[in-house]
């Protein structure tokens, strides 16, 4: 089952307390492709500028990425800056262009239409709703979003969120769009606009799953020593997601059982730890299937409890 994602190629200049590196290939897409394709084929639709090093699209035809929707065209690709605090949870936006971004309309290859599982990653949620009329409604649908958006685009972000199955949030961002200090009364107000699932990711504090079916699980988080770059950590945990459950059969009625739910919500924390332990893109591309194996034994035994304690 293949995967299809729309959604920014850039290049990201990046700030940390410790360290700083320019023009380094980030987007949400270039995070969800490389680790996506880890579990399984990735359709990428985007677009880049003239001036995009042809090295990141040999990495990406070394994988199982097909390019046939990243359109290149004259001009400026994608540039983000942003600085972190020593808390890396919080960053600051410092400059965003967006380049060939600004008129771009994304077009889906005939080959992509059959992709069961389809990912709009963080890009202008007008340009996701193109997106949507021209795809037949794939097996699960699953977006993500930004604070510039829900302050900037919030109309359009509504209708897209109405036609997805899944929503992933940072728990800023269910604030933010919710305008609800607590996280539960705003999922629950997600919940009533149609999504099947809400993800809200912590950051450096796991994520957790919300269902309408009454769902609640809270996936741990990996105890990370260091933080190199939290950059695409959202975006690399949308790929850990869809990537499990691309190599999962859904039900007779089309759903996916909620343990399998689960595991792909684990999946995602996973390759989210990953992509902190070195700039851009950087752990991904050494990243293997056994390394993802021990870290879930290792969030299995930090996480599980005894549920036998009984009061006296
Ligand atoms: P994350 O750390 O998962 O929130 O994702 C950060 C990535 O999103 C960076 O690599 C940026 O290039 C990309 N990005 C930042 N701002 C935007 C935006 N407004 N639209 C689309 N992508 C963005």
């Amino acid at each position: 089952m293949s995967i299809l994602v729309v959604g920014s190629v850039a290049l990201d200049t990046v700030e940390t307390p410790f360290t700083r590196a320019e023009e380094m290939l980030g987007g949400a897409a270039s995070y969800f492709t490389t680790a996506a394709s880890l579990y399984n084929q990735v359709n990428l639709v985007a677009i880049v500028g003239s001036d995009f090093p042809g090295e990141h699209i040999d990495f990406w035809r070394s994988r199982p990425v097909n390019l046939a929707g990243l359109q290149i065209q004259e001009g400026r690709t994608f540039r983000w800056v942003a600085r972190y605090h020593m808390d890396m949870n919080a960053r600051d936006t410092l400059d965003t262009q967006l380049g060939v971004y600004a008129g771009f309309h994304p077009v889906i290859p005939d080959e992509y239409r059959r992709s069961s599982l389809l990912f709009l990653a963080n890009i202008q949620p007008e340009l996701q709703l193109e997106v949507l009329e021209q795809v037949a409604r794939p097996g699960l649908t699953v977006l993500d979003t930004m604070e510039l958006w829900i302050m900037t685009a919030r109309p359009q972000l509504t209708e897209v969120i109405k036609r997805v199955d899944i929503l992933l949030m940072s728990e800023e961002e269910v604030r933010q769009y919710t305008e609800c200090p607590s996280i539960v009364s705003g999922v629950r107000q997600l919940l009533k606009m149609g999504l099947k699932y809400v993800v809200v990711k912590q950051g450096s504090y796991g994520a957790l799953l919300f269902g309408a079916d009454g769902t609640f699980f809270s996936a741990p988080t990996y105890p990370l020593e260091e933080v190199i770059d939290p950059t695409g950590a959202g975006d690399a945990f949308a790929g850990g997601f869809l990537g499990y459950l691309s190599l999962v059969e859904p039900q007779p009625d089309g759903r996916y059982a909620i343990d399998e739910i689960k595991r792909a919500v684990v999946h995602g924390n996973i390759i989210g730890s990953f992509v902190c332990e070195d700039l851009s893109i950087g752990r991904l591309r050494t990243l293997t299937m056994d390394d993802i194996a021990e870290r879930y034994s290792a969030l299995v035994k930090c996480s599980h409890f005894d549920p036998n304690w009984r009061s006296a």
